[in-house]
């Protein structure tokens, strides 16, 4: 069986992100899943080791001074194409990932797919399916030549491949000819945070415009923490500084596909739509009865938010 090659990203401290186990699982439906690690060497056999854990037949690991930075991850890509030949290589639709992918079709001159929420193989090969008109579609898309690159919408493919032998010896694979990326120093800073990723979470509670300011977005961060859900927000909230921009959902944002996708005083651009629409359900609070939103909600409240969002979370909290 052919290989297809998942990028997983790996967290401060040698966790893997929580896309990680529905990419392999997504894979394994193509081919034989091979994980590739890059990542400095203090997280590297922990991150190897849990790829191995969530079904990868294969871990390859490349040499990353610095997380964070695409251009060495491109470099292991370009070596990890050239050792394993796969039919796809396939990785998480996020700002990190979708970056080093497009890099790498640019290098290689590949074919991108970006934002599918499935792979699958037909008679002539990989294909691509992507969401179309609000969800109402699914189509397929094919290469017409050269391995398939492939970012997958989170959370679209629920991860449920069995567990393989710990890897004891990974695959180094080395990066050559390509000049690595240099920096002089490097730093990151995060706010510690207790609530689920937004990449990957089961339940998105987000804010838009209509919230009106930082100090009132707590209430949407508090129907968050009531439901145990992941905080994401529009772009507008974000360009108005009422949360940082990790938490954008939509077209220049994270794409996500949880159970449950609240929005609160979202009007429901096509932007933003773009990045939860596959969302299993979706609730919008919104006091303008004319919002898009209302086309793709489940349940939709027509009324203030700070009124109904407070009566909504002492319900939640009676239960
Ligand atoms: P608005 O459209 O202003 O909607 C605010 C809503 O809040 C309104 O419906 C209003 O009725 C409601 N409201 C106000 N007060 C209350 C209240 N008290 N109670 C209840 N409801 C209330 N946008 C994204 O979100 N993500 C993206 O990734 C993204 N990418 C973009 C990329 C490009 C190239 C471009 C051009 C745009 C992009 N946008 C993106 C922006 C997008 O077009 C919209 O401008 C944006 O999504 C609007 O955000 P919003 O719904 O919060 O604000």
């Amino acid at each position: 069986m052919s290989a297809v090659i998942v990028l997983l990203e790996v967290l401060p401290g040698g966790a893997l992100s929580a896309t990680s186990s529905g990419l392999l699982t997504a894979a394994a439906r193509v081919g034989e899943p091979v994980a590739l690690v890059a990542a400095p060497a203090a997280t590297r056999a922990a991150a190897a080791a849990a790829a191995a854990e969530l079904g990868a037949v294969r871990v390859l690991t490349a040499d990353v001074d610095v997380d964070r930075l695409t251009v060495p991850v491109v470099d292991a890509l370009a070596a990890a194409v050239d050792r394993e030949r796969p039919d796809l290589v396939l990785a998480s639709h996020a700002v990190e990932t979708r970056d080093a992918l497009a890099r790498l079709a640019a290098r290689l001159r590949l074919p991108l797919a970006t934002d599918v929420v499935g792979v699958a193989r037909d008679e002539l090969g990989v294909v691509a399916q992507h969401s179309a008109l609000g969800g109402a579609f699914t189509v397929e898309g094919a290469p017409t030549f050269g391995t398939l690159l492939a970012t997958l919408r989170p959370g679209v493919v629920e991860g449920d491949l069995s567990a393989q032998p710990l890897v004891e010896q990974p695959i180094e694979v080395v990066a050559s000819g390509v000049p690595s990326a240099r920096i002089e120093s490097f730093s990151e800073t995060t706010a510690p945070s207790s609530r689920p990723e937004l990449r990957g979470a089961k339940a998105v509670v987000s804010g838009g415009r209509g919230v009106g300011s930082r100090e009132d977005f707590a209430l949407v961060e508090q129907l968050a923490d009531v439901l145990g859900a992941a905080v994401g927000a529009s772009r507008a909230a974000v360009d108005a500084g009422y949360v940082p921009a990790s938490a954008q959902v939509g077209q220049t944002g994270v794409s996500v596909s949880p159970r449950l996708y609240i929005a609160l005083g979202i009007s429901g651009a096509i932007q933003h739509r773009a990045g939860m629409q596959t969302a299993g359900t979706i609730v919008a609070v919104d006091k303008n009865p004319e919002a898009p939103i209302f086309e793709i909600a489940d349940f939709g409240i027509v009324g203030d938010l700070f009124t109904v969002v407070p009566q909504l979370i002492s319900a939640l909290e009676a239960h």
